[in-house]
């Protein structure tokens, strides 16, 4: 019965096909206007000089830098686990099927760059890509008026790290249609198109997704961020107040939900979440999501109630700070991650913990998961019969062929044993 906060993308989509065909059909020259119509600045070129990548790079703050490559680091770890190996399973003697994990030829991730500049979700999108062996990666994100049109230098630096060399300072629905259908810069240099692309964006670049699905593969669609706390009495209300308030940060219509047996732990956080927001920097942005009809406290009678609670919900980050977290996390089916106990909060998450955050909101968690290797995955079956194997079932293909009204099909493999049947009318 909780809400969850509406991304009207079907109320865009009509108005973001004009931008996608015109994108198709003038290129580049349209990115440029679109460039100035929204994001305020016309670049002389798109695709971003390789030279730009490595001085972004070289003027990072060496804090930053570091941080990035513990996030890259962690994130490779993990991802390099989730590598899928070829099976092939032996079905009869003679005859086999193969189940061949081949990686997408080329993808195209978006980093946002509207509101705020993400160099994480670069870091989240290109480590599970190159992961599966992607060979051509692409990285768009929108041009900045005060960086001269290019992408902000985080996202430029985060791309040198990661061993990306093609960016190009597009954003919004344009950077997925040029994506899409391709394009060549003004000064000639090609934009081939991709195959598949995935990254978080606004209601534009969602809606260009929604439009472009089927010509090119799409993540999931992300919507506004969620945290839901599964707490009990043993839960300290300064971490659990700070962690939803973490999330609010987002966006204001984010979602921060809180699911305890504990009056007092409620009551606690209400006091905490108080104080807290009155010296965070964006407290206005938290204030609105803390008070939207998206967020709240649920009081539940005991864990149990809690589980079916978080699992109706579905989070996208899911907390259990509770007596024994991991036994409580077991019992959990519907999240799209879960942060186990005291030490490991959602922003650990979204940064540092080797594991994804471009994760399945507005409860698509109950049927999909976050962002992972086996997304830039296909998996092929091979498969390779001999005489004998197919002799073996061909009259059971037949037979089956025939219920379905398809004898063509049946026929397919008589032809191959000298007793295929004339059809007679
Ligand atoms: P963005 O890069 O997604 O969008 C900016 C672009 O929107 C601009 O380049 C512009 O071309 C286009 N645009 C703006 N106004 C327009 C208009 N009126 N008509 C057509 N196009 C227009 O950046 P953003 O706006 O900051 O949004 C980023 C979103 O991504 C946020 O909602 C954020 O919460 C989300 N996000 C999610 C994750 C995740 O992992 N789920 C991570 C990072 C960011």
């Amino acid at each position: 019965m909780l809400p969850r906060a509406e991304m009207n993308v079907d109320a865009v989509v009509e108005r973001v096909r004009p931008i996608v065909d015109d994108v198709r059909d003038r290129g580049v020259e349209a990115v440029l206007e679109y460039g100035e119509r929204f994001d305020g600045v016309r670049s002389e070129s798109v695709r971003v000089p390789f030279a730009a990548l490595r001085e972004a790079l070289d003027a990072t703050d060496p804090q930053v830098r570091a941080a990035l490559e513990t996030s890259i680091e962690r994130a490779r770890a993990v991802h390099a686990d989730q590598r899928r190996t070829d099976t092939t399973t032996q079905v009869v003697p003679g005859g086999t099927v193969t189940e061949r994990w081949v990686p997408v030829a080329r993808v195209g991730l978006y980093a946002p760059g509207g509101l705020a500049v993400y160099p994480s979700s670069v870091v989240m999108n290109v480590v599970p890509a190159q992961a599966a062996g992607v060979d051509g990666l692409v990285v768009c994100s929108p041009p900045q008026r005060e960086f001269g049109g290019r992408p902000h230098p985080l996202i430029l630096a985060a791309a040198a790290l990661l061993g990306v060399d093609e960016v190009w300072g597009v954003g919004g629905a344009q950077a997925v249609a040029l994506l899409a259908h391709g394009g060549v810069d003004t000064d000639g240099a090609e934009l081939e198109p991709v195959d598949m692309v995935t990254g978080p964006g606004n209601v534009y670049v969602t809606a260009a997704k929604r439009v472009l699905r089927g010509r090119i593969g799409i993540d999931s669609e992300a919507g506004t961020t969620e945290i839901a706390v599964l707490a009990d009495h043993t839960a300290d209300p300064v971490h659990v107040a700070a962690d939803l308030i973490s999330q609010a940060e987002h966006d204001p219509s984010a979602a921060s939900v809180l699911v305890t047996t504990s009056v007092e732990l409620a009551d606690a956080v209400d006091a905490e979440l108080a104080t807290q927001v009155a010296s965070t920097k964006h407290d206005e942005r938290i204030r609105t999501a803390l008070a939207g009809q998206q967020s709240g406290t649920i009081l539940v009678a005991d864990l149990d109630a809690g589980i079916r609670v978080v699992d109706a919900y579905a989070a996208e980050h899911l907390e259990i700070q509770t007596q024994d977290a991991a036994g409580v996390a077991a019992r959990v089916r519907n999240a799209g991650a879960i942060f186990v106990g005291p030490h490991s909060p959602v922003s650990l998450g979204d940064y540092c913990a080797g594991s994804n955050h471009v994760l399945p909101t507005a409860g698509c968690a109950r049927h999909s998961s976050g962002l992972s290797v086996q997304t830039f995955l296909r998996g092929i079956h091979v498969v390779d019969y001999s005489a004998d194997a197919l002799r073996d079932v061909a009259d059971q293909v037949v037979a089956l062929a025939e219920a379905e009204d398809l004898p063509a099909h049946g026929q397919a493999v008589a032809a191959r044993f000298g007793t295929r049947k004339e059809w007679s009318r």
